[in-house]
């Protein structure tokens, strides 16, 4: 017999344990999730995979790399030594279309995970077809070049779905009508013990959203440093206070 447990969302005790994913599907939201091992829901940021290597390891292989660049300039060749050079140092990698693409979309047709860079206060993310978008760094038309270079592009089929459309827009390929096609949200703040060295323009900040246009709730967010268009490195991760909620709110 079936065993039924608390859905983590919408708290209807409809949510079954699946065999083949070793995890809970809500039968009335569509909501999936893990339990971790005290049996409470599993935060998503646990979940995201991180790309490790020992550190001696990394160390030969970015040696190795350094070496070929000497005599090379490929794109692929320095995106490894810079992957290798933050693996010698004890740091683990996220790919970020990975993970923006595990955990899809919400039932409010919004990315569940954001990323901004580490020194705007909000960011916005667009809409595009099909099925992937973009992490805007700024608003507006005339954005610095700066700022479009530090845009998050997603590539195509990122996410599973056709957006929404405006009301009586037929679904195409043009990127017409898409409906909500601009959404923004905070950024979460840096704790002090976690500002790194430098100009925060060069950092991100990778979190979970659970509404855009509302304030972060205080979920873990993730500091990053980028190497390449989706690998990031991560320097570290915290919880958001109300004090640091209370900041963000007042940052334009
Ligand atoms: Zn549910």
């Amino acid at each position: 017999m079936t065993e039924y447990i608390e859905c983590i969302k919408c708290k209807a005790k409809q949510a079954y344990f699946r065999k083949e994913t070793q995890d809970y599907r809500c039968g009335k939201c569509g909501e999936i999730f893990t339990l971790n091992s005290e049996g409470t829901p599993e935060e998503k940021v646990e979940k995201i995979e991180r790309i490790k290597m020992p550190k001696e390891q990394a160390k030969e292989a970015w040696k190795k790399y350094c070496e070929v660049l000497r005599k090379r300039k490929d794109k692929f060749l320095r995106t490894m030594k810079d992957a290798m050079y933050q693996m010698k140092e004890g740091r683990e990698l996220i790919d970020v279309y990975e993970l923006i693409s595990k955990f899809g979309i919400s039932e409010k047709n919004e990315p569940v995970f954001a990323i901004a860079r580490a020194d705007i206060s909000e960011v916005i993310f667009e809409k595009q077809d099909t099925g992937s978008g973009r992490y805007k760094m700024g608003e507006g038309w005339n954005r610095y070049a700066e700022d479009i270079n530090s845009d998050v592009h997603l590539p195509q089929k990122v996410f599973d779905v056709h957006w929404e459309r405006i009301d009586g827009e037929e679904p195409n390929n043009r990127g017409w009508g898409i409906k909500d096609k601009e959404i923004k949200t905070k950024v979460p703040i840096i704790p002090v013990e976690l500002i790194p060295e430098g100009d925060l323009k060069n950092y991100y900040i990778l979190w979970e959203v659970v509404d855009w246009e509302d304030l972060p709730p205080p979920k873990d967010p993730i500091l990053l440093k980028r190497i390449s268009e989706n690998l990031f490195a991560v320097l570290g991760c915290w919880d958001v206070t109300e004090l640091e909620r209370s900041v963000m709110r007042g940052l334009q």
